[in-house]
């Protein structure tokens, strides 16, 4: 970063505390240096100083009643970051762990991810550090309803459009759009991810996952691999995690590990997915429960634990950061050789640096996971025609935009000289479409 470091500075200076949000800037402009350089009039715009500034950041009280008649108070987030190609449109996380740094973190990723889609959506994102975990139904509900008595003004199909996330599947999403739908008198499609019997898409809730392997599946091919006989990790167990195993799976991958954030389970058999799906997804159990029912599996209770496998290809699906260094040498010492990313910014930037410079193949996030989010677009499309289409017709979209995301960001790499870097193409193509707008679109 040459004549990026003062921008990058700037940010450095203004939020030094949001290290998510510090680390996804660093990433993409360690991308950008060449664009910038190509591009003076970007440079007279001023357009990286706003495309790291949100263009609104709301932030609010989420008091709730749990169900022996306690308060409790959460802080709700939503960062409407980038609209220069359309509504705002990236999912709430409700974690302990959320903070503004978080929310402006994956905030701006969205924005280049959603730009790579080649539909019209702008980048936002949202939560609350609230966690669903060992919560009643009736605790998650008045939860979201209190959440959305706030969010509503600032939600519209046409303004931004929230979805799921970490902590956020069908459920908190119906309870949501219920109040949306009171509080505003109108129905219309301003959450994605609803359930199939009042707008939702079919294959949105797969989307991301099976979006995710066929991204890999089209770079394995390129490289003169497949996911044929391939050992895939997959981390986490969530959405995007069991359905990218269930992909991997279908293209004759062997899934022989998963993880929760309590820890990991191991069957060399090949993981059983429905009964995994059926304790995760039905059940919400932990997923160590897996060995009742599966004795010939190990369990390791440190989910880190994953990246000691052996495997061909890896698919970190959990959540931010969890392949660092240790983890990359790991994963290169045991031979992976192709790392996809389902989850957002899961690798470190350290990490990503020694899996290229040991010729791995990296997948990253804002083009590998762009799945869910294409989807969520055609969700959207459906709404506004009240139509719905069959799974085969949105799960063949998906994957024509899964591909020519892969060749827009391996072309992209190669025009800059980057042939492989699949990073840099990601980045540099997202952000030139971006870019290219807000200029059009005058200083605002
Ligand atoms: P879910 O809440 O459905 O699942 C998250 C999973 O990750 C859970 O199994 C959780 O375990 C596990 N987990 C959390 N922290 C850790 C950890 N430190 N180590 C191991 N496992 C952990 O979320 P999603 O599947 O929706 O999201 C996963 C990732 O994918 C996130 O980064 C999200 O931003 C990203 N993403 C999601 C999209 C979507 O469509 N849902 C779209 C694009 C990206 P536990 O049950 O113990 O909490």
């Amino acid at each position: 970063m040459n004549i990026l470091s003062g921008v990058y500075e700037k940010v450095v200076s203004k939020d030094s505390h949001e290290l998510e949000f510090l680390q996804a800037v660093k990433e993409v402009f360690g991308s950008l240096e060449v664009v910038a350089s190509n591009n003076p009039q970007y440079l007279k715009a001023s357009i990286f100083e706003r495309i790291v500034e949100p263009e609104r950041q709301i932030i609010f009280r989420v008091p709730w009643v749990d169900d022996n008649g306690n308060v409790h108070i959460n802080r709700g987030f939503r960062v409407q970051f980038n609209s220069a190609i359309g509504p705002y449109k990236g999912g709430l996380r409700f974690h302990p762990s959320v903070n503004l740094g978080i929310i402006k973190f994956l905030g701006f990723e969205q924005t280049f991810k959603n730009a790579l889609t080649g539909l019209p959506i702008g980048g936002g994102k949202g939560g609350s550090d609230f966690d669903p975990k060992g919560k009643s139904d009736n605790e998650i509900m008045r939860f979201c309803q209190s959440f959305m008595t706030e969010l509503y003004r600032h939600i519209g199909e046409d303004t931004d459009v929230p979805a799921g996330d970490i902590g956020v599947s069908a459920r908190e999403i119906g309870y949501m759009y219920g109040m949306y739908k009171k509080l505003k008198n109108n129905f219309t499609g301003v959450f994605t991810g609803k359930g199939l019997v009042y707008g939702g898409s079919l294959a949105r809730k797969e989307a991301t996952g099976y979006g995710l392997c066929y991204f890999m599946d089209e770079y394995l091919l390129d490289n003169n691999k497949s996911f044929e006989n391939a050992l895939v990790i997959v981390s986490g167990s969530g959405n995007v995690a069991i359905h990218a195993a269930l992909k991997a799976s279908e293209l004759g991958g062997k899934v022989i590990a998963m993880s929760d954030s309590s820890g990991v389970i191991l069957d060399t058999n090949g993981i059983n997915l429905p009964l995994l799906k059926q304790l995760k997804e039905v059940e919400r159990k932990r997923i160590k429960e897996y060995l009742k029912y599966q004795p010939d599996a190990t369990y390791f209770d440190e989910p880190k634990a994953i990246w000691n496998i052996k495997c061909d290809i890896a698919l970190p699906c959990a959540t931010q950061n969890e392949i660092d260094l240790e983890s990359a040498t790991n994963l290169v010492n045991n031979g992976c050789y192709a790392v996809g990313e389902g989850a957002n910014m899961p690798t470190t930037l350290e990490a990503i640096r020694y899996l290229q410079n040991h010729n791995i193949m990296f997948a990253p996030a804002k083009a590998a996971n762009a799945g869910g989010v294409a989807t969520s677009a055609l969700e959207m499309t459906q709404n506004s025609q009240r139509m719905s289409w069959s799974f085969a017709e949105v799960d063949k979209m998906l994957k024509n935009i899964m591909k020519n995301i892969y060749l827009n960001v391996s072309n992209t790499a190669k025009l800059y000289g980057k042939e492989g870097d699949l990073l840099v193409g990601a980045n540099i193509a997202g952000f030139l479409k971006v870019a290219e707008a807000m200029y059009a679109q005058g200083i605002i």
